[in-house]
C-alpha cells in the first residue's frame, strides 16, 4: 500500500535505488490477533473440498478419475498448512521478552530469513527473504521470534506490500523499540510462471519506523549491512 514497491532486475545493482522512509499508519489491532477466531462460522471441509473438485472440473479435468480422487483432501490440507497464519497471534509471538540488554543500545538485525507467502491478487506464491532490524529500549526479544513473526504474517494471503509494514507495525506496537526497519525481497511466481512469465525479477519492498524512519544514515546503515559484505 504506503510501502515502497521497486520490481528490479537481480545482478545489476546500479539499477537498486534506495527505498524510502514512510510512516507507518497501520492499526495493529486489525492484524495483532487471530484473524480466525476459533468460534467463527466457516464453510466446512467438505464444502472446501468440494470447492476443489469444481476447480478440477473447470480446468476441463475429471475429478472421478483415479489420479485425482484424493486431490480435493490434499489442496484442503496444503491450504491448512499455507494459511495457518490466519489461526495464529502475532502478539503472542512476541510476548516474551528478556529485559537485560547489558546496555545494548544498537540495533539487532536478523537478515535472510526465508519465507513463502502467497499473493492475494491470485493466489500464488511469492517467496524470497526479510530483513528485519529494531533497535531495543529495554525489552529484546528471542530472533528466531521474528522469524516465526515473519511465518504468522507469510502464512496468509498478502501483498508484498501489507507483509512488510505489517512486521514492522507489530514489532513496533509489541516491543516499543526506538525503531524498526523491515526490508523483503522475493519473487512473485504470479509474475515469473504466468502475466509477463519474468523469471528472477525481484520486488523489494521496506518499511522504516521511529529512528530509522527519522534518520536516513540509520537506514543507510541497515542497507549496507543487509546488503554486504557477505551476500
Ligand atoms: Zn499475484
Amino acid at each position: 500500500m504506503d510501502a515502497l514497491i521497486k520490481p528490479i532486475r537481480p545482478n545489476k545493482p546500479s539499477d537498486a535505488k534506495l527505498p524510502e522512509a514512510r510512516p507507518a499508519e497501520l492499526d495493529p489491532s486489525e492484524f495483532l490477533r487471530a484473524a480466525v477466531l476459533p468460534d467463527q462460522p466457516r464453510p466446512s471441509r467438505a464444502e472446501a473440498e468440494a470447492a476443489v473438485q469444481t476447480l478440477l472440473s473447470y480446468i476441463g479435468e475429471d475429478p472421478s478419475r483415479e489420479g485425482l480422487l484424493d486431490t480435493p483432501r490434499r489442496v484442503v490440507e496444503a491450504f491448512d498448512e499455507l494459511y495457518q497464519g490466519y489461526h495464529q497471534c502475532p502478539a503472542e509471538v512476541l510476548d516474551r521478552t528478556f529485559g537485560e540488554t547489558a546496555g545494548y543500545d544498537d540495533f539487532v538485525l536478523v537478515r535472510d530469513i526465508e519465507f513463502t507467502s502467497q499473493c492475494e491478487h491470485h493466489m500464488m506464491p511469492f517467496y524470497g527473504k526479510a530483513h528485519i532490524a529494531y533497535t531495543p529500549v529495554e525489552r529484546v526479544v528471542g530472533l528466531s521470534k521474528l522469524a516465526r513473526l515473519t511465518d504468522i504474517f507469510a502464512r496468509r494471503l498478502q501483498t508484498q506490500e501489507h507483509l512488510t509494514a505489517q512486521i514492522a507495525a507489530a514489532i513496533d506496537e509489541v516491543l516499543k523499540p526506538r525503531g524498526v526497519a523491515v526490508m523483503i525481497e522475493a519473487e512473485h511466481t504470479c509474475m515469473s510462471v504466468r502475466g509477463v512469465a519474468k523469471h528472477g525479477a525481484m520486488t523489494f519492498t521496506s518499511r522504516f519506523t521511529g529512528m530509522f524512519r527519522d534518520n536516513p544514515a540509520e537506514q543507510q546503515r541497515f542497507l549496507s549491512m543487509v546488503r554486504g559484505p557477505n551476500r
